[in-house]
C-alpha cells in the first residue's frame, strides 16, 4: 500500500473511531437518565439472569416483569430448578408461551449442576455448549451476570447498529457478522461499562429505536445516525 492510501486509510479508522466514541458517550448519557428500573437490571447473580434472558426471549418486558419473580420464589437456585420435576417447571412457565425455552433451561440446569458444579460457565465456548444457549445469551449471560465485555446482539440492539452504522447491510450471515464487530468495536473496554452500554444500546431499541417506528427526533444518537442524519 501506497503512504498516500496509507493516511488515507489511517484518516478514515480516525474517524470511525471517533464517531464510535461519540455514540457511546450520548447513548450512556441518555441511558443514565432514560433507563428504567427492571428487576433483571438489579442483580449480577448468573442464575437470575439467565432466567430473565431466557424469559425475555419471545416475550414481553411487562409479561416477564410479572412471571419472572414468581418462577424464581418457585426455584430460588439453579439447584432448585435441576432438583424440580418437569411438570412443576412447565406449571411455573405456563402463560409465557413457548414452552422448549422452559424445557431448555431445565435441562441447563441439570447440567451445569452435574458437568460444572452448579456453577454457571463464564466462557463463551462453554455456555455456547449449554441446552439453548446461542451467540446472543452466551454474551448476555457474560456482560450482564459476570460483567465482562462482551457484546450481546438481540433483535433490538441488531436494528439500532444496522440503522445507525450500516443501513445497506445485507440480512445475511455476512451482514449479521459486521453489526456483530461494530457492537464489539462500541462496547467500553471495562466490563460494568460494557454492562451499562449493553444495557443502553438494548432499551434504545426497546423505546425509542423500534421494530415499528424510528423515532429519530428524539433519538440522542441521531447527529451520529446514518438512518437518522438521512431523515433529519
Ligand atoms: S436516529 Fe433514528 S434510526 Fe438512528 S438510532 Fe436513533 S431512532 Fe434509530
Amino acid at each position: 500500500m501506497g503512504r498516500k492510501a496509507r493516511s488515507r486509510d489511517e484518516s478514515r479508522v480516525a474517524r470511525r473511531e471517533s464517531r464510535e466514541r461519540a455514540f457511546r458517550a450520548r447513548l450512556l448519557r441518555w441511558f443514565r437518565r432514560h433507563g428504567r428500573d427492571l428487576p433483571w437490571r438489579l442483580t449480577r447473580d448468573p442464575y437470575q439472569v439467565l432466567v430473565s434472558e431466557v424469559m425475555l426471549q419471545q416475550t414481553q418486558v411487562s409479561r416477564v416483569a410479572e412471571y419472572y419473580p414468581r418462577f424464581l420464589s418457585a426455584f430460588p437456585t439453579l439447584r432448585h430448578l435441576a432438583q424440580a420435576p418437569a411438570r412443576a417447571v412447565r406449571e411455573e412457565w405456563d402463560g409465557l408461551g413457548y414452552y422448549r425455552r422452559a424445557a431448555n433451561l431445565h435441562a441447563l440446569a441439570r447440567r451445569v449442576v452435574e458437568d460444572h458444579d452448579g456453577i454457571i460457565p463464564r466462557d463463551r465456548q462453554t455456555l455456547r455448549s449449554l441446552p439453548g444457549i446461542g451467540r446472543y445469551t452466551a454474551g448476555a449471560v457474560m456482560s450482564f451476570a459476570y460483567e465482562q465485555a462482551e457484546p450481546a446482539v438481540d433483535t433490538n440492539v441488531g436494528r439500532v447498529i444496522r440503522r445507525a452504522f450500516h443501513p445497506r447491510a445485507r440480512k445475511d450471515a455476512r451482514g449479521e457478522q459486521k453489526i456483530w464487530e461494530t457492537a464489539e468495536r462500541l462496547l467500553p473496554a471495562a466490563g460494568p461499562r460494557a454492562w451499562t452500554f449493553n444495557q443502553a444500546i438494548m432499551e434504545l431499541g426497546a423505546l425509542v429505536c423500534t421494530s415499528r417506528e424510528a423515532r429519530c427526533g428524539m433519538c440522542p444518537v441521531a447527529p451520529l445516525c446514518s438512518t437518522g442524519r438521512r431523515i433529519g
